[in-house]
């Protein structure tokens, strides 16, 4: 299918209107680009790629969004059109009102994120490759081939890079693993391939899951890891040596309560996608469910704890 995406340069008193009004006409996916946003993000490091120039008109916001390009495209845009005249007419300054569109292919829009996403070596052994990269790996080379699609995890977030470096140390050949918020699969599959007798994954997003199911098919591993949906722990059986879960600081110490049932005698839960403000909040959740920290590592704003039962039991 082809798409168009329809973009409107407005004031920040406008955005919220704007944005739901894109909603309303039936947009696919509305993105908010603010600049003064942007800038914000530049600054704090929060990105892996800061090759977007810093913003320098930081008084307008662009709504964007993309609409299917089929016969009822002209009547949404007309929709459009008099739904803003509409919030003008409310009061709402909604200058520099700016019309942008542009026809984009179904390609480009899903495949555009691809140029960021190289093969990248990791940890001591992992190696994650796009699957439209060749390699050719090294002798000792764990290499996971991953298309990441819409599902998070192309493994080169700090968030996930800590985590796979844990894993290399963490898993033992025969260990069995529960991987919560599997995203891509990625951590998964390199429990998998570094020698994990049976990984259970599961995302509570479906998009997710299918990717999983598709990265852990691709790299021939679908006979350790099975994967399905899942809240958390809720649909989890009997106990893991090891658990992952990179989600974020509230899931993780949502989880915390529920990890004993889960985790088996020494076992350990590798935790991460902890913000550095949530790090003290989620070491004494920790705490208070019976679990010390044994490791807690740090990049960027990002923390990953591996964390234990008190005694080490
Ligand atoms: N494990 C991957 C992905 C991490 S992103 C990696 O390390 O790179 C976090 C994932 O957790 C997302 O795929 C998201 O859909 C999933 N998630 C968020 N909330 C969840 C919940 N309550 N239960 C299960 N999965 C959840």
């Amino acid at each position: 299918m082809e798409w168009a995406e329809v973009g409107f340069r407005t004031s920040h008193e406008a955005v919220e209107a704007v944005s739901a009004l894109f909603e309303e006409t039936g947009a696919a996916g509305t993105v908010i680009e603010d600049p003064a946003l942007i800038n914000e993000y530049i600054h704090s490091g929060l990105w892996d790629y800061t090759d977007i120039p810093e913003q320098k008109d930081t008084s307008t916001v662009t709504v964007k969004a993309y609409f299917a390009a089929d016969d009822a495209l002209d009547e949404k845009l007309a929709a459009l059109r008099m739904g803003l005249d509409a919030i003008a007419a409310r009061g709402v300054d909604t200058r520099p009102a700016e019309f942008l569109t542009a026809r984009l292919q179904d390609e480009d829009w899903a495949n555009s994120w691809k140029k960021y996403f190289h093969t990248d070596k990791i940890g001591k052994r992992i190696v994650i490759q796009p699957s439209w990269e060749e390699y050719e790996p090294q002798a000792d080379e764990v290499v996971l081939r991953l298309d990441p699609g819409a599902a998070f995890g192309t493994g080169t977030h700090p968030t996930t890079a800590m985590c796979l470096r844990a894993l290399e140390r963490l898993v033992k050949p025969g260990v069995t693993v529960f991987d919560v918020g599997t995203g891509s699969g990625v951590l998964s599959i390199a429990a998998a391939k570094l020698g994990a007798a049976k990984v259970q994954a599961a995302d509570y997003d479906a998009t997710a899951v299918r990717v999983a199911r598709e990265n852990i098919e691709a790299n021939g591993v679908a006979g350790v890891v099975s994967v399905g949906e899942s809240d958390l722990f809720s649909a989890f059986d009997g106990k893991a040596e090891l658990v992952t879960a990179n989600l974020i600081a509230d899931l993780v110490i949502r989880l915390l309560p529920d990890l004993d049932a889960h985790l088996a005698a020494g076992g350990v839960l590798l935790a991460s996608g902890i913000i550095d403000d949530r790090a003290q909040e989620v070491r004494e959740a920790a705490e208070t469910a019976g679990f010390s920290i044994a490791e807690d590592h740090a990049e960027k704003e990002w923390h990953a704890m591996v964390i234990r039962r008190r005694g080490g039991s």
